[in-house]
C-alpha cells in the first residue's frame, strides 16, 4: 500500500505558512513504514527539533484504478477517516529554500498517524466537521467544505499518474492552526464529534 498526502489544500493553512494558493494538487507520498496506527504513542525523533502536528481527512481507497474521471471518482473509496501528517518542520524548510525533496521531513517512520474510519454512507462528504484536540483544547477545526480540491477531483488527478490500489490511503490536506509537538501531548481527532483518533508523544 501507498500514503498519498495532499499539500495546501485549505486557504487558510496555505496563508499561515506564507505559501501561494496552488492551482493543481500538491502531492507527495509517504512509505508503509510511516504509519502509526491503533492508538500508538509517537516517539519524538531527535531529528528534528520543530515537528509539527497536521489533522487531515483520511480516504481509503477501496478498488483498483487507473486514470479515473471525477464523475466516478466517489466509486473508489468508501470509508473516511482521520490522520496526523507530521512534519519536521525545520527540516522542511531547509528542503524548500533548497529546493530538494521533501521526503526527509514528511515521510519518517511513524509521521503518518491513521485513526479510525467512518462509512462514508453516514456522512455528509461535502461538509465534514473535523477537530483536533491538543492536551484538552481545540488546536484545529476544519470543515471539507473549505477544501480547494475535492475528494473526486484529487482521487482523478492522483489516478492520471499513480494507479490506486485497495488499501491505499489519501490525507486530503490540513486546515489552519498547525503546530509544534511535545513530549507528554495528548491528541485527539473528532469527525463529526466521533473521537476516532487518540495519539500521545513520548
Ligand atoms: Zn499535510
Amino acid at each position: 500500500m501507498k500514503i498519498i498526502c495532499i499539500g495546501r489544500n485549505y486557504i487558510d493553512h496555505a496563508k499561515e505558512l506564507n505559501n501561494p494558493v496552488p492551482k493543481a494538487p500538491i502531492i507527495f507520498m509517504k512509505p508503509s513504514t510511516a504509519l502509526l496506527k491503533d492508538g500508538k504513542p509517537f516517539y519524538h525523533p531527535d531529528f528534528s527539533k520543530n515537528i509539527h502536528y497536521e489533522l487531515e481527512v483520511v480516504l481509503k481507497v477501496s478498488k483498483n484504478g487507473k486514470a479515473i474521471s471525477e464523475k466516478f471518482a466517489s466509486d473508489y473509496y468508501d470509508e473516511i477517516g482521520l490522520g496526523i501528517d507530521f512534519t519536521a518542520r525545520d527540516i522542511q524548510d531547509v528542503c524548500k529554500e533548497k529546493g530538494h525533496p521533501w521526503e526527509v521531513a514528511k515521510a519518517f517512520d511513524n509521521s503518518a498517524v491513521l485513526g479510525s474510519f467512518i462509512h462514508k454512507t453516514q456522512l455528509n462528504t461535502k461538509e465534514i466537521k473535523f477537530q483536533l484536540q491538543k492536551n484538552g483544547q481545540i488546536a484545529q477545526d476544519g470543515n471539507t467544505k473549505d477544501l480547494i480540491f475535492s475528494f473526486e477531483y484529487l482521487i482523478s488527478f492522483i489516478s492520471q499518474y499513480f494507479t490506486l490500489q485497495k488499501g491505499d490511503l489519501i490525507y486530503t490536506g490540513t486546515p489552519a492552526g498547525v503546530g509544534k509537538i511535545s513530549t507528554g501531548d495528548h491528541y485527539i481527532g473528532l469527525m463529526e464529534g466521533n473521537k476516532i483518533l487518540d495519539c500521545r508523544i513520548k
